[in-house]
């Protein structure tokens, strides 16, 4: 391309980009939507913003409360001991947003030194601009930080992986079920030119769910496979895995892609590279694909169960300790977004999950591992 066509190319919209790859080759599966939609490298959502807090797009747990953070670095310590403390681990956070968790983490981590002394840091971010906002958000950590763009460029070896809302960002395929089969549900064009949803033409064979016409089966095919990577990678070098979305403990039909931009659902074909896009993630999914690497799973439990194991109310009665009233009353409201375990709330609708070798029989925050394994 020349100076000018780059220049042109840059100025349009991803949306207009997805339009011309549909018409030039036909509809595209939800999964390529997603992946361009967040993580095109010039257009996409997190490539070009900063989503995060009240005036961005959504909220998450490291953003409420620095208790979050810290209590997972606390696991971290304690797993660490538990998988025999080997003498150096990386500590691998994937999609770190604005770094506040693993900086939360590292803090409280000092509280074990031996651990502290034993980490490297390597995050996994795809996006340059929220990177640079993870080294400003770590510079004091005391710890040397690497940048990775996909796990695959993490270097082997021992390593405790940790991922709060990652794998809902991880894109999904989507199944329709037809009088004829299953066919997928691709973006394409409608009569004037705008996305949207349509089926395949073939159906897809190798789908041998039962289920009434009509009937949507959701597949995290990219979530699957990371996590078969991560626990595979345990079950060879050491560690552990702390996975934390929203999500849902068995798999049923339906499907939960979502767009958010400014706190509200939008429409998720209205302007990708705008919106925050995510699915709820399948645990029992992740569950089988960490299972069939022969490592042992813990959980999952929800996030609000979790957090009170490890501590949370302590952790908020010393923080309020040296608090002034507003301060104390920011802890609270905090704690009660955290926990509160009514179906609506984030207690209840997170889920926690940690991936180990077998020999790990049990982790913290988690309740004891069933004695057939
Ligand atoms: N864990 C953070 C941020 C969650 S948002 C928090 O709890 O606040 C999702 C994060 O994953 C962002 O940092 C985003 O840029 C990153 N991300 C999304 N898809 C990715 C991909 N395919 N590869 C690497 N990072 C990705």
């Amino acid at each position: 391309m020349t100076e000018t066509q780059e220049r042109a190319h840059q100025e349009r919209s991803l949306k207009d980009d997805i339009r011309e790859i549909v018409a030039d080759e036909g509809p595209i599966s939800i999964e390529r939507y997603m992946a361009l939609a967040l993580t095109h490298p010039t257009k996409g959502y997190y490539t070009t913003r900063n989503p995060f807090g009240v005036e961005g797009d959504f909220v998450t747990a490291p953003e409420i409360s620095q208790m979050f953070g810290e209590l997972i670095g606390l696991w971290a310590a304690e797993i660490w001991t538990l998988i025999g403390a080997p003498p150096r681990i990386r500590l691998v956070e994937l999609g770190p947003g604005r770094g506040a968790l693993m900086a939360d983490a590292l803090r409280a981590a000092r509280a074990a030194p031996d651990f502290f002394q034993a980490i490297d840091v390597h995050l996994v971010e795809a996006s340059d601009l929220l990177a640079e906002q993870q080294r400003q958000a770590l510079r004091d950590s005391g710890k040397p930080v690497t940048w990775h763009k996909g796990l695959d460029e993490v270097p082997q070896g021992p390593a405790i992986f940790i991922a709060n809302e990652f794998f809902d960002a991880l894109p999904v395929r989507h199944y329709l079920k037809t009088a004829k089969g299953w066919r997928e549900r691709l973006v394409g064009l409608d009569p004037e030119g705008e996305l949207a949803f349509g089926l395949s033409e073939e159906t897809e064979p190798y789908i041998k769910a039962k289920a009434e016409d009509g009937s949507i089966l959701e597949i995290g095919a990219a979530a699957q496979r990371l996590m078969t990577q991560i626990a595979a990678r345990i079950v060879t070098e050491n560690g552990a895995t702390l996975a934390i979305d929203y999500g849902y403990a068995r798999t049923a039909f339906g499907e939960t892609l979502q767009a958010v931009k400014a706190h509200q659902f939008v429409d998720p074909l209205a302007e990708p590279g705008q919106a925050d896009l995510t699915t709820h993630v399948d645990f029992s999914a992740l569950a089988r694909a960490a299972s069939s690497a022969n490592a042992r799973v813990h959980g999952p439990v929800e996030q609000g169960a979790f957090l009170r194991e490890l501590g949370i109310f302590q952790r908020a009665e010393t923080l309020k300790r040296n608090a002034t009233p507003e301060q104390a009353a920011q802890v609270d409201s905090a704690l009660a977004r955290l926990i509160g375990d009514a179906a609506d709330e984030m207690g209840a609708l997170f889920k926690v999950l940690a991936v180990t070798r077998r020999s790990v029989k049990e982790a913290p925050g988690f309740a004891p591992a069933g004695a057939e394994a």
